[in-house]
């Protein structure tokens, strides 16, 4: 688990303390909550509305909530969405403009809200994700003014994994179960309470006002022992990390299209991920037709639009669209971010309504390369 030092027990009694601290603190907290049977991050202000006693039950195309009663916060594994939508909603106002008098338009840029948000109970598949949205949106003299002002108003606490689902396999996209950098706070869960460590100054200064007591040698062997028990309880892993060689030469294999027979092209994978961010611009203009929004929504390699060039669809059906969609998370984003797009948070294999499974389907490449080699 790391450096021990620093590392302290808060009771859950303490819990409430916390989100005090953060409201004083001006930021207002984003939690994990049960909405309609599932789990969502959302803004609240008491721990009140944490799932605690929940489990998750997921498998491909099925999720499933039950309360066991059970004193935890964070039995369950991975919530619906992640925390994409806190740095990057599914629709958000970039800029107006407005007809004047004299018939001139007025343009005015709309930047993002500048409240500090307190995002509470991250878990580390979802970290490694928001690394790797930086990627994008933070590219150095690219940079998305949008996105950057959410992600300077950003704390980040969060929880590693107790317990691992059905479609979890982080353990072999080296993204989870524990968070090692890049957070605030970073709590770990016990039967009693947490065991909380900074990793900024902002985390170290809301921690020492909270008064705490060091962990105790048996509080930091026993959350060791529960993240070596996620890691190994998680029964899926990816083939390998870098399709590049597997993908190569492999666009009109017959593969594509036996998944596009299974496929809806209802872009749920795309939308549940955390790390696309394929959006598209459109207008919206007033009533009063003076006036009009610019304003950016989530997109999807599902939809036939998102692949309109001069108007024209460059994909024309679900076998190109979904392998666009692979062959870019697993394989391109090698070449473009140096690293796979996915961090194995499995959602895409829960929400898919007719289970298309990406840890079957990529092994199938993997399997027929090693099948022709022999
Ligand atoms: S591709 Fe699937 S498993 Fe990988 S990060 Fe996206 S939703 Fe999670
Ligand atoms: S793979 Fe599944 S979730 Fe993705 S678009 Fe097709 S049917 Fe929808």
């Amino acid at each position: 688990m790391g450096a021990t030092s620093g590392v302290q027990f808060l009771p859950f009694k303490e819990l409430e303390l916390l989100f005090q601290q953060f409201i004083q603190a001006g930021y207002s907290i984003h939690a994990p909550q049960v909405v309609d049977g599932a789990i969502l991050y959302s803004e609240t202000e008491s721990i009140d509305m944490l799932p605690r006693g929940v489990v998750d039950h997921q498998q491909p195309g099925h999720y499933r909530l039950t309360e066991t009663g059970g004193s935890r916060y964070f039995s369950w594994s991975s919530a619906l969405q992640g925390v994409k939508a806190a740095l990057f909603p599914p629709s958000e106002v970039l800029w107006s403009a407005e007809q004047q008098a004299g018939g001139e338009l007025d343009f005015t840029q709309v930047l993002a809200p500048q409240q500090a948000v307190a995002l509470f109970g991250v878990r580390a598949c979802d970290l490694a994700a928001i690394k790797l949205m930086d990627r994008h949106f933070l590219r150095s003299g690219a940079e998305d003014p949008w996105y950057q002002q959410r992600r300077a108003n950003l704390l980040l606490i969060t929880v590693s994994c107790s317990s691992a689902s059905g479609s979890c396999f982080c353990a072999s996209t080296a993204t989870g179960p524990e968070s090692e950098s890049g957070f605030d706070l970073r709590l770990d869960e016990l039967d009693t309470g947490f065991l909380i460590r900074s990793g900024s100054e902002q985390g170290e200064i809301l921690q020492a006002q909270l008064g705490l007591k060091e962990a105790k040698p048996e509080q930091l062997a026993k959350a060791d022992e529960q993240l070596h028990t996620v890691a190994t309880q998680q029964q899926r892993a990816i083939a390998t990390n870098d399709f590049r060689c597997h993908f190569t030469g492999q666009e009109e294999s017959p593969v594509w299209q036996q998944i596009a027979d299974r496929c809806l092209g209802c872009g749920n994978c795309t939308a549940v991920c955390p790390t696309c961010f394929c959006h598209r611009e459109e207008e919206v203009p007033s009533l009063d037709l003076q006036g009009s929004l610019h304003q950016r929504v989530w997109d999807s390699c599902f939809s036939g639009e998102h692949s309109q060039l001069h108007g024209v669809p460059v994909r024309t059906g679900r076998r190109e669209r979904y392998r666009q969609w692979m062959m870019h998370k697993l394989a391109g984003w090698h070449d473009q971010f140096g690293e796979s797009g996915c961090v194995g948070c499995g959602r895409c294999i829960t929400w898919c309504p007719t289970g298309v499974d990406l840890l079957e389907e990529s092994a199938r490449f993997v399997r027929d390369q090693l099948r022709d080699q022999s």
